[in-house]
């Protein structure tokens, strides 16, 4: 559905790079939920823009493509520079922050208008688009009368509902989801992810789920991939990933995480990552990893296949041939 290419992005500063997106190179599949995790910085969100193609100065390609496969078809593909033609009716975004994204002043109808016009290829009337825009509301319990309200006068978790009805009205081949569980309680977090799970069931299309949230992941995804200091670390089905992490830095996440009747003192990653305006030559996570040698800070892990679609770029593990490959 989505397959990115040694995809590289950076933030132009003028006088500096920050290089956010190092060599991504792995494919979303069809009919799958894909989680992307890492710390705050680590380039999940970054890398999310690029793969919708939303290009914005200062952010730019460096290097690499990401390909969307256009009806689910197998050989028909458009790449980066082309894919906001197809936004909404092949690829949609649900960004973070679902307050800051609205338009304060249009009412969730007009909302809806604006989206689905690029996908109204049938030229459909006024009347006619808001009785499906209803109808779809409906499908996913919502009440159609929030199409007569303004984003201010619902709530937190109205408004993420109303942006993954916009994102997926027109049935998109693949949903890119950027913490779309951030600033709501428990409870809430938990309708989000059923109502995201069901829409994805219903449709059998691609979900992509950027969250830091490893419970988020747990529950949601199928497969998912570890990113550290803009690379992709470690990519694998989601149990894989929990039960028998590979990289070392996935092997510290997993443990810091609180489980059901341990009441260990549970250990934080020491350190802070590197800054990506100039990182370190060897292995990003080197100044962190217990395990670092010389050769860690001077050569760069290239990604190995350690199990069934379970890939990890460290040295430990083995060098292969090429950048941070998901065996394509
Ligand atoms: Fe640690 Fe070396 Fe592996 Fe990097 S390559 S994670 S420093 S052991």
């Amino acid at each position: 559905m989505l397959e990115l290419n040694h995809v590289s992005a950076r933030y132009n500063m003028l006088t500096s790079f920050v290089n956010a997106v190092d060599d991504v190179n792995f494919k979303i599949e069809n009919n799958e939920i894909f989680g992307i995790a890492g710390e705050s910085g680590c380039g999940k969100s970054t890398l999310l823009k690029v793969m919708y193609d939303l290009l914005d100065y200062p952010l730019e390609v460096s290097s690499g493509t990401v390909r969307l496969y256009k009806g689910r078809s197998e050989t028909e593909y458009v790449e980066t520079g082309k894919l906001k033609e197809y936004w909404w009716k092949e690829i949609s975004y649900v960004p973070q922050g679902a307050m800051h994204v609205m338009n304060p002043v249009s009412r969730i109808e007009s909302q809806f208008f604006d989206a689905v016009s690029r996908g109204n290829q049938d030229k459909k009337s006024r009347k006619q688009l808001r009785e499906e825009i209803a109808g779809y509301l409906r499908e996913l319990e919502l009440s159609p009368d929030i199409l007569r309200a303004y984003p201010h006068q619902l709530s937190g978790g109205m408004r993420q509902r109303v942006l993954i009805a916009l994102a997926t009205f027109l049935s998109p081949s693949v949903i890119l989801a950027d913490e779309p569980t951030t600033a709501l309680d428990v409870v809430v977090q938990k309708d989000i992810l059923t109502m995201l799970m069901s829409v994805q069931k219903r449709m059998e299309n691609s979900m992509v789920i950027v969250s830091h949230d490893m419970g988020v992941h747990y529950q949601v995804t199928n497969r998912m991939g570890i990113m550290y200091a803009g690379q992709m670390i470690e990519v694998g089905p989601t149990d894989e990933i929990f039960n028998n992490p590979k990289h070392p830095y996935t092997q510290m996440l997993i443990g810091a995480l609180p489980k059901v009747g341990d009441t260990s003192q549970k250990e934080g990653i020491p350190g802070t990552p590197p800054s990506l305006k100039d990182p370190p030559a060897g292995c990003r996570f080197a100044a962190r990893c217990k395990y670092a040698t010389d050769q860690c800070r001077q050569v760069q892990p290239q990604t190995v296949q350690v199990g069934d679609r379970h890939y990890a770029a460290c040295l430990l593990l083995g060098q292969g041939t090429g950048g941070n490959k998901d065996g394509k």
